[in-house]
């Protein structure tokens, strides 16, 4: 007893500045009542065949002692090819990639490799929930900048005064968890503007980038911050294989910045994790060959689970702005205010236990009492990456609010 007391009061300072992830509490919270899980964005449909066969073909070749810590050749220059085709980049795999364990993993070190204490980090709010233990644990301070609710506009002025002589990099999540944004050329341009301006890196979380809705009369393009004018020098590209390919446990992604960068990412990466696993970035360097066909399949088969998901949505009388990216929607619960629930937690709290259907609440992604300032504690996120039988039951349950 004596021993769990003492090792409890040697919890750094760092460690209880933040609380366990409530979006992978939800999950088990879903499991707990049986609900249809819409929290964690992850697939729960089968991985391409042709990327499974791969990985289980590196294991029985014996790929299977540490790979190059900063990533296996070929798998470096599978990214070298893709984001050549994709992005219109020239990225040199020997000096610029860094293959680390997930994109979670490309994030921590490159902000450990780049900022020092007391460095700030701009990042827009709501925002994916790691990115606030992540300026934690590399002693940044974050610097918040609101995406506001309904179409998840930011105000220039407000973009603009947060730049300051301490500033050392802004977090950009493009297509964004958990609004579904995508931003427009013109407000990249503009922020990559204030970057220049200001010498400020960019930490540009692309996870995302072949997850879009584009519909008639209206372009909805990936567009990486790396391809602005001035920005390739001063941006860490930051992507993964776990949503296009649908393989979120494999935990392989990479992180994308001109050498000098690349060197201190390496450096910490080693230190962190040493590597990814070897067979797994085997069969990555297949799935980054994948024809342009899959991927061309892959957006429409989200704009199918999109489409459904909002429908339902409709129906059980949510309010939300159609996302244009990513595989979440981020609704307003205003219109249930009428059963009473005090705000978001307690309203998704009830959604497991009563309606079966596990969400996340708004405030998990704004920081303390900005959710009640931005009307972050009247949200809550659906993701809808799941397959059909998972989206029917759920509309089904959904269904059942109108009646409430
Ligand atoms: N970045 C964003 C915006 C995400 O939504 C997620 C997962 O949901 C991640 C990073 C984590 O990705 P990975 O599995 O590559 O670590």
């Amino acid at each position: 007893m004596s021993t769990l007391v003492s090792a409890h009061a040697k919890v750094s300072r760092r460690a209880a500045r933040f609380t366990e992830s409530v979006i992978r509490e939800m999950t088990r919270e879903a499991l707990k009542h049986g609900a249809v899980n819409l929290s964690q964005g992850f697939p729960d449909f089968a991985a391409p065949e042709a990327i499974k066969e791969a990985a289980a073909r590196a294991i029985a070749a014996d790929i299977n002692q540490y790979a190059i810590t900063w990533g296996a050749k070929d798998l470096r220059e599978a990214i070298r090819d893709k984001v050549q085709w994709y992005l219109g980049l020239d990225v040199d795999p020997e000096r610029e990639i860094v293959v680390t364990c997930g994109s979670t993993e490309a994030m921590i070190a490159a902000m450990m490799a780049t900022v020092d204490p007391g460095d700030e980090v701009i990042v827009f709010e709501p925002f994916y929930e790691n990115y606030g233990p992540d300026a934690i644990l590399s002693d940044a301070t974050p610097r918040y900048v609101p995406l506001r609710a309904p179409d998840w506009h930011f105000d220039r002025d407000e973009l603009r005064a947060a730049f300051n002589d301490r500033t050392r990099a802004i977090i950009l999540c493009n297509p964004n968890n958990p609004t579904g944004k995508v931003f427009t050329r013109e407000e990249m341009e503009f922020i990559a503007g204030l970057c220049v301006e200001h010498d400020v890196l960019c930490f540009s979380d692309e996870i995302y980038e072949h997850i879009l809705y584009p519909s008639e009369g209206r372009t909805v393009e990936h567009i990486s911050m790396a391809q602005m004018e001035g920005m390739r020098e001063r941006t860490v590209v930051i992507n993964s294989m776990s949503k296009t390919y649908s393989v979120t446990g494999w935990r392989v992604g990479w992180a994308i910045a001109p050498p000098e960068i690349t060197n201190a990412i390496r450096k910490v990466h080693d230190f962190l994790t040493v590597g990814a696993a070897a067979p797994l970035q085997a069969a990555g360097a297949v799935a980054l060959r994948m024809p342009r066909e899959y991927y061309a399949e892959l957006q429409a088969a989200y704009q199918c689970r999109r489409d459904f998901m909002l429908g339902a949505l409709r129906t059980a009388g949510f309010g939300f702005t159609d996302p244009d990216g990513a595989y979440y929607v981020m609704t307003d619960i205003t219109p249930f205010a009428h059963l009473g629930h005090a705000d978001d937690v307690e309203f998704t709290r009830w959604m497991v236990r009563e309606v079966g259907v596990a969400v996340v609440p708004g405030s998990s992604f704004y920081f303390a009492d900005h959710a009640r300032e931005l009307g972050g504690d009247r949200q809550v996120r659906f993701c809808f990456c799941k397959t059909d039988a998972t989206l029917t039951a759920a509309a089904e349950r959904l269904a059942t609010l109108g009646q409430r």
